[in-house]
């Protein structure tokens, strides 16, 4: 890579098509070793264009068997072939091109374009796989209607499938068979799929609420079809919900997911086809934990979503992906929210925020949720774009209200139907509904990083007034050196003395128990009049109202009275979480601060002995802040030593709560079941929390209880609990369990995952030999990201003492097995990578020898994908 230094695609280059497509015909002859691909594109040059204006077709590692004009070969002097594609020059206004190309799905290991999975033949397009297929202008502003021929070996390929409905089928000599699906919508090509092969398929129905009979199927491996209830039942809940929170309806006569084992991201949303991972189709109580089927449930939906918030309504170009993601994500989380987790989806979300894109925002990638440059467009299906792009929309409805945002969407959808449209599109249309200026909201689109709010408040007794002085100001990010004040909504609420909400006015508005401060420059004051009494506590960012790091200057005591009466789930874990992070902090300053340790304890106490402290809140209550997170506590840090601080905070906190712990751990014979409620999956998040905590403190009798649990356990959530519990334990049980795990799972390959997880992501020593074994189990496949993920994710996130080995050895490895990674799946290395970005923020000795790993990958020839991220990493 040292001599490519990737181009940079610009949003200011962006240019309307000079060509529109009026449709497209493909005929594909699948075969693994050498597919031939016609299409038939019918182009109309636009309107404004020149005459004769180039055609430019995108395409990538194909090989050209035959290029037409309007049925004749063309002219050799009006085609120009380069990096990108073809570009064709002198055409008429309007042509048929016929591009016929042979491709080589078996050979296919980064997986995107047409590939092969387990024994099917599965395409994945979005971003750019399509240009892996034929020759296309293949960009997301070009929408066309599809018609798409599939032939293959009957016998090999049964199940032929394509996006839209199926037209015609049948059988063609020498055992070889057809089908023809049309797609009355106009799509954009990312949207294209293809599936062939022997797949199960496990139906059912759903009626729109219009009356629109629609079939849905799920196709598996023979073998998987047991698993798909969950994911069915998932679907038909999605669907309704859609319709009922935003109006939604589903507009084809069948919808079919494919589940597909060798797969980069989660999942698919092309138009009636989805394919998704298959680990977010397949589940049984006795394969899938409760978060697997949470998962499960989310992603149907997510990608059912998209029908509308992506398909029907797409982005203009990849720099509005958070158009479609954001957007997307904001639904699926309500769907979760209303229907599943109810406020433990927030807590889990907020949680996911802080872990995993706020360290991106403050890193080296750290982009705009609306980037305006990329080299690679694989790399920013990032946090940001998708959970941070969230926030957005989540703010948006808290600055125009439920039911004007409502509105909004209904105007969105209507106006743009059909259309390939921007984020700027979006926010002018809830400006528009709204009678609201969003011109200053529009700067969360373009400024990356997380905005630090800093907040103090005075109480004048005399005149029951409260002032409430705010500050703003966001830290630079690359690219971006300075930063202008964001429009921030700020959801707060006072918490008086016996923990009763007080009423006041904020300005001359109403009374009123809970406001919306709306911060819009770098200092604000705001006041709230007409209180009886000093709140013993304000209760800031209530709902996390927007994605920012708040600083209120809080007090041990006022932290404590949230803890104890906040009635919002999420600040008042938050309270939580601030006293937790402050009790690390002052630890890794080597420094306990016995006020504040013996203050959370008791607030511990309290809330372990309060049986209206529902058990999924208090599971997220007994939690410290994630390893991750706190590593963003400090500026540079011993990641080692903030995980063993953890872990002595926790011992310093429960030790003397061990039988109060065990009162609410709950029963494992009575929570073993495999209920899908929000009670029964937070019984077991808590029985599994405190199981956990028990082994961590040492507690007598808590791994024979794990033991027991593991042994005896009927739902994988208990078995997986017990098995986690002991994962750090230096007891030979933790060997057995493992070891009966893997044999008990060992032809299961997504189950055999966790396994994989445990054991790389455990700091018992013999870390980097584990690594080499599970590298050579015969389950481990370089060519499944699944399995890629399973090992290498969990050695860098969990495993400290070996990923961060102070002689570098672990970022040595790593950087070794990325580099092979990137031989097969450049997409997928590149995201493994980011791990390796961190160096900046590590205590010096590790940081030189994160920077030296880095530094010697960098050295080496890297695709696009993983070269894009290096340099961004290394970059000064
Ligand atoms: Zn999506």
């Amino acid at each position: 890579m040292k001599d490519a230094a990737p181009s940079m695609v610009l949003l200011s280059e962006y240019r309307a098509p000079d060509w529109h497509v009026d449709h497209l015909d493909l005929c594909f002859e699948l075969d693994p070793v050498a597919t031939r691909v016609e299409s038939r594109i019918r182009v109309r040059r636009a309107v404004g264009t020149e005459p004769g204006v180039a055609l430019r077709l995108h395409g990538q590692a194909l090989e050209l068997l035959r290029l037409e004009v309007d049925g004749s070969p063309a002219e050799a002097d009006a085609v120009t072939a380069d990096d990108e594609g073809l570009l064709l020059t002198g055409l008429p206004d309007t042509a048929e091109i016929t591009v016929e190309t042979r491709i080589r799905p078996d050979a296919n290991t980064a997986l995107e374009g047409l590939y092969v999975s387990g024994g099917s033949l599965c395409t994945q397009c979005e971003a750019e796989g399509f240009r892996r297929i034929t020759y296309f202008p293949d960009r997301p502003d070009i929408l066309t209607r599809y018609r798409v021929r599939l032939e293959a070996d009957a016998a090999r390929y049964p199940v032929l499938l394509a996006n839209g409905n199926r037209v015609e089928a049948g059988a063609l000599p020498g055992g070889r068979h057809y089908a023809v699906w049309e797609d009355p919508f106009p799509k954009p090509s990312y949207l294209f799929a293809l599936v062939a092969g022997d797949l199960t398929c496990v139906s059912d129905r759903f009626t729109t609420r219009s009356g629109r009979e629609v079939a849905l199927e799920v196709y598996v491996e023979h073998h998987n079809r047991e698993r798909c209830d969950h994911a069915l039942a998932s679907l038909k809940r999605a669907m309704r919900y859609d319709e009922d929170a935003f109006g939604r309806e589903y507009d084809l006569d069948v919808y079919m997911i494919v589940a597909v084992d060798a797969f980069n991201m989660g999942a698919m949303e092309n138009k009636g086809l989805n394919l998704f991972n298959a680990k977010y189709v397949l589940a049984s109580p006795d394969t899938a934990t409760d978060d697997d089927y949470v998962q499960i449930e989310s992603v149907i939906a997510h990608e059912y979503f998209h029908n509308w918030s992506g398909n029907r309504v797409t982005c203009r170009d990849w720099f509005q992906l958070s158009l479609k993601e954001g957007l997307t994500v904001f639904r699926d989380q309500e769907f979760t929210t209303d229907c599943t987790l109810f406020g433990a989806k927030r807590i889990d979300d907020v949680q996911r925020l802080r872990a995993f894109q706020f360290p991106e925002d403050a890193g080296p990638l750290a982009h705009p949720v609306r980037p305006d440059r990329y080299a690679e467009i694989n790399n920013f299906y990032t946090m940001t774009v998708y959970e941070k792009g969230a926030e957005l929309i989540r703010m948006l409805r808290t600055l125009i209200g439920r039911e004007t945002f409502r509105r909004g969407l209904d105007t969105y959808f209507e106006r743009f139907d059909g259309q390939a449209v921007t984020t700027d599109d979006f926010v002018a249309v809830m400006a528009e509904v709204s009678g609201r200026d969003l011109g200053l909201f529009r700067r969360w689109y373009t400024q990356a990083g997380t905005p630090r709010v800093t907040a103090c408040s005075t109480f004048d007794a005399s005149a029951g007034r409260l002032r409430l002085q705010l500050e703003q100001r966001t830290p630079p990010t690359p690219g971006q050196d300075t930063k202008e004040p964001l429009h921030i909504p700020l959801k707060i609420s006072l918490v008086g003395a016996d923990g009763d909400r007080l009423e006041a006015r904020l300005g001359d508005g109403p009374e009123a128990q809970e406001w919306v401060l709306e911060l819009t420059d770098a200092e604000q004051v705001f006041e709230l009049q007409g209180l009886a009494e000093a709140p013993a506590a304000i209760s800031w960012l209530r709902g996390f109202s927007a994605p920012v790091l708040l600083d209120a200057g809080q007090d041990t005591a006022e932290l404590a009275h949230l803890v104890a009466h906040d009635d919002d789930a999420f600040t008042r874990w938050d309270a939580a979480q601030s006293l937790l992070r402050r009790a690390v902090i002052a630890r890794v300053g080597e420094a306990p601060d016995g006020t504040l340790e013996a203050t959370l304890i008791r607030a511990m106490a309290a809330l372990l002995e309060d049986s209206r402290v529902e058990p999924v809140l208090l599971a997220s209550l007994l939690e410290l802040p994630a390893h991750r997170e706190l590593m963003e506590s400090f500026e540079h840090a011993d990641p080692v030593v903030i995980f063993e601080v953890r872990e002595a905070v926790k011992k310093a906190l429960f030790a003397s709560l061990e039988p109060a712990l065990s009162r609410r751990q709950g029963d494992p014979g009575a929570l073993d079941n495999d209920a899908f409620t929000a009670e029964a999956m937070g019984g077991r998040r808590l029985l599994n929390r405190i199981l956990a905590l028990r082994v961590t403190l040492g507690a007598r009798g808590a791994l024979e209880d794990a033991e027991t649990q593991y042994r005896e356990a009927r739902s994988q959530t208990l078995r997986m609990g017990a098995l986690a519990a002991v994962n750090e334990s230096p007891d030979a049980l933790r060997a057995e369990l493992l070891a009966d795990f893997e044999g008990r799972y060992r032809d299961d390959p997504l189950v055999l995952d966790k396994w994989f997880a445990l054991e790389a992501g455990s700091q018992v020593p013999g870390g980097f030999e584990r690594l080499e074994r599970l590298l050579e189990h015969p389950g481990f496949r370089w060519s499944n990201p699944n399995r890629v993920r399973a090992v290498l994710g969990p050695f860098m996130a969990a495993n400290h003492r070996h990923f961060h080995h102070p002689d570098g050895e672990g970022y040595r490895r790593i950087a070794a097995l990325i580099e092979h990674l990137d031989g097969l799946n450049p997409q997928t290395a590149a995201r493994l990578v980011q791990p390796l970005t961190r160096w900046r923020r590590l205590d010096p000795g590790r940081s030189t020898e994160m920077h030296a790993a880095l530094e010697q990958l960098a050295g080496k020839r890297l695709s696009r994908d993983l070269a894009d991220v290096v340099q961004r990493a290394l970059a000064p």
